[in-house]
């Protein structure tokens, strides 16, 4: 959900053949990624510097969570740029696998602030090192919780529009994520009555959010680095390649590379086709396929003639 969902809202298709004009949808699902992800960064960045101040680990918990929430929407930009890089004789599959290798990065700096989190709210909770400036504290985890909540809306509201179930998801992520900073206040409240301990409590909750973003990113790039595919996607190109004329059976396999799904088809042929016919099949098979599959970047038929079916 985090960036090869979101990244299948940036892909550009290189099928020139009609389908769904989609491209003003794709552009304001794009843009509201960028504007979620640039207000959670500013967000962040408050709720970092009040953190520093008030010794917070809490608020330092939350901040680390929502900029590590920023950083996957940055990988998903980045891989946007650098896949339009053309293909050269050295890369010949184009240098998508780029964005991959940048979430790998992504996943590991996620996982050492998570460590970094549980490790200070641990010694602060040892040391019962004391937290100071406490409405202001207070005062940044509300804006954490209504930044979230404001992010949330606007994806809501764009969501609806483009009916975009991947824009829904990540406005109610951060619905949840409002949750997060909801603990942070509660634990500064609890210091504020005189109970110390409910700051370094709130940020050992907090790391846990913070792991399952690095645990939803860390899977995501280890399925697509296994060549993990999505069943349904191969489901439907070898429902839509049976549906061709003269076809008789289809296996479809596919894998992604980076935000290019490829989709090899073998297309068992009717008896009586011969391979003659099998260059004007596969055309017709690649386009059906292309359309019955929006996602598929690529795709390649392989026609074998009747006889040697089934
Ligand atoms: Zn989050």
């Amino acid at each position: 959900m985090f960036l090869y969902a979101r990244a299948a809202m940036t892909a550009t298709s290189s099928a020139g053949t009609a389908r769904r004009d989609d491209t003003g949808h794709r552009r304001a699902a794009n843009r509201a990624v960028a504007v979620s992800a640039a207000g959670l960064a500013l967000t962040g960045a408050i709720e970092l510097a009040i953190a520093l101040v008030t010794g917070s680990v809490a608020l330092l918990g939350d901040a680390i969570h929502n900029l590590s929430d920023v950083s996957t929407s940055a990988v998903v930009f980045l891989g946007f740029w650098v896949s339009r890089k053309a293909a050269t004789r050295a890369y010949p599959y184009g240098y998508e696998r780029a964005e991959d290798l940048a979430g790998l990065g992504v996943a590991l700096v996620i996982w050492a602030s998570a460590a970094f989190a549980g490790y200070q709210s641990f010694e602060k909770l040892v040391h019962h090192t004391p937290t100071t400036s406490i409405g202001l504290g207070m005062a940044a985890a509300v804006l954490g919780m209504i930044g979230n909540q404001a992010v949330s809306a606007y994806k809501r509201r764009i969501g609806r529009r483009i009916s975009s179930l991947t824009l829904l998801a990540d406005a109610r992520h951060s619905w949840l994520d409002a949750i997060a900073s909801l603990g942070a206040l509660t634990g500064l409240a609890l210091v504020a009555a005189g109970l110390p301990w409910g700051d370094p409590v709130a940020g050992f909750a907090i790391t846990l959010f913070i792991c399952h973003v690095g645990y939803e990113v860390t899977s995501e790039i280890v399925h697509h680095l296994m060549d993990g595919v999505e069943p349904e996607h191969l489901a439907a190109a070898e429902h839509a390649a049976t549906a061709v004329d003269g076809v008789h059976a289809a296996i479809a396999r596919g894998r992604w590379t980076g935000r290019t799904l490829l989709l090899d088809i073998e297309a068992h042929l009717d008896p009586g086709l011969v391979l003659a016919d099998a260059g004007h099949l596969t055309r017709h098979i690649d386009e059906a396929v292309q359309l019955a599959v929006p996602a598929a970047g690529q795709v390649h038929s392989h026609a074998h003639p009747g006889r040697s079916s089934r």
